[in-house]
């Protein structure tokens, strides 16, 4: 498949950049590693006039650790991120989910902001324009009608990245800029659970770092996921775990979070009441467990069942969190 027509700019500086988002509005988008646009730009989902890579930003390459937590910028590579040893030291969940990313070509290009700003997949979207056009569309991209739950008005494509849960479990927020200043918000707030509309950034905002607090730093942590291809797919479930577990072993914070079984990665909020002043018990987890799949809502978007990857959220979650808690117990 082809590339459409595009200018390539390259800015200097996080203001031009943003100057020349401003500038190009609706014609133009935000590239940095590419493992994401390209691809959806040969299959003709989006044909922008200008691209704007932002790969070259030093400003935004940086993973760093001060008092205030951990930033890392937005075009900071994945392949960067597993290969700064302290980060899988202080912050595990991330480190086991980044590695799940494709395979090592893509970290290498692949950026932390781009997998943040994933486009939503699905069987029906994730094709070339020809096949789309033989079908007429869907909701989300030429057409009227949605094909995997016909007669609603709703897109469910589903969230499929694996940094994500990994960051909703440490609490993270994400810092975006416009030509008009800075803002900072929870990730959590980032994620608008619509398949076609998918993330809080407007057209004139670029992502540029994820903040993590120092408070996060040390918390045990896993993440599980189901894909087709174990050396390079997307997920089809993930699950994410983050907690602090004392030296008795009682758990004393957790945050659980899930990918690619609904429009945007979810926390599952009763895991942590659940959780929090409890010591290990296989019957604990097991309802932990139960909880989880009830966030997660996976519908026909890809070629595994509903039925399999509800189930299999309930068995990574059940795993997860036998891992983290064994790895409490070696370590005491
Ligand atoms: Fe299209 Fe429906 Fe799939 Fe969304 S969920 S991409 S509207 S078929």
């Amino acid at each position: 498949m082809s590339l459409p027509q595009f200018r390539i700019l390259q800015p200097l500086t996080l203001d031009e950049a943003c100057r020349m988002l401003d500038e190009h509005g609706s014609e133009s988008m935000i590239i940095a590693g590419g493992t994401d646009v390209i691809p959806n730009l040969q299959m003709r989902l989006f044909a922008p006039r200008v691209l704007i890579d932002i790969k070259p930003l030093r400003e935004l390459a940086k993973i760093e650790l001060s008092r205030d937590g951990l930033r890392i910028g937005a075009a900071a590579t994945l392949t960067h991120a597993l290969e700064t040893p302290w980060l899988g030291e202080k912050f595990p969940v991330l480190s086991s989910a980044i590695s799940t990313i494709a395979g090592p070509l893509q970290r290498n290009m692949g950026t932390i902001g781009g997998n943040l700003c994933l486009e939503t997949r699905c069987r029906w979207y994730n094709q070339s324009k020809f096949w789309r056009q033989s079908l007429g569309g869907c909701l989300k991209k030429d057409g009227d009608i949605c094909h995997v739950a016909p007669g609603g008005k709703f897109c469910w494509a589903a969230w499929s990245g694996d940094s994500a849960p990994a960051f909703l479990a440490l609490g993270a927020e994400v810092e975006i800029a416009s030509a008009a200043g800075t803002r900072r918000i929870p990730l959590e707030k980032f994620y608008k659970n619509d398949g076609k509309d998918r993330i809080a950034l407007a057209r004139n905002e670029i992502l540029t770092a994820v903040h993590v607090t120092a408070s996060m730093s040390g918390r045990r942590g896993v993440y599980h996921k189901l894909r087709v291809r174990d050396s390079i797919d997307y997920p089809l479930a993930g699950v994410a775990v983050a907690m602090d577990v004392d030296s008795t072993g009682v758990c004393r914070d957790a945050r659980v979070a899930l990918s690619a079984v609904n429009p945007a990665p979810m926390l599952v909020r009763a895991a942590a009441e659940s959780l929090i002043g409890k010591k290990w018990s296989r019957e604990l987890a097991e309802e932990i467990a139960h909880v989880a799949i009830r966030t997660g809502k996976p519908l026909t978007t890809s070629g595994s069942t509903p039925v399999y990857r509800r189930d299999m959220v309930r068995v990574f979650t059940r795993r997860a969190l036998e891992e983290v808690w064994n790895s409490a117990q070696q370590s005491s």
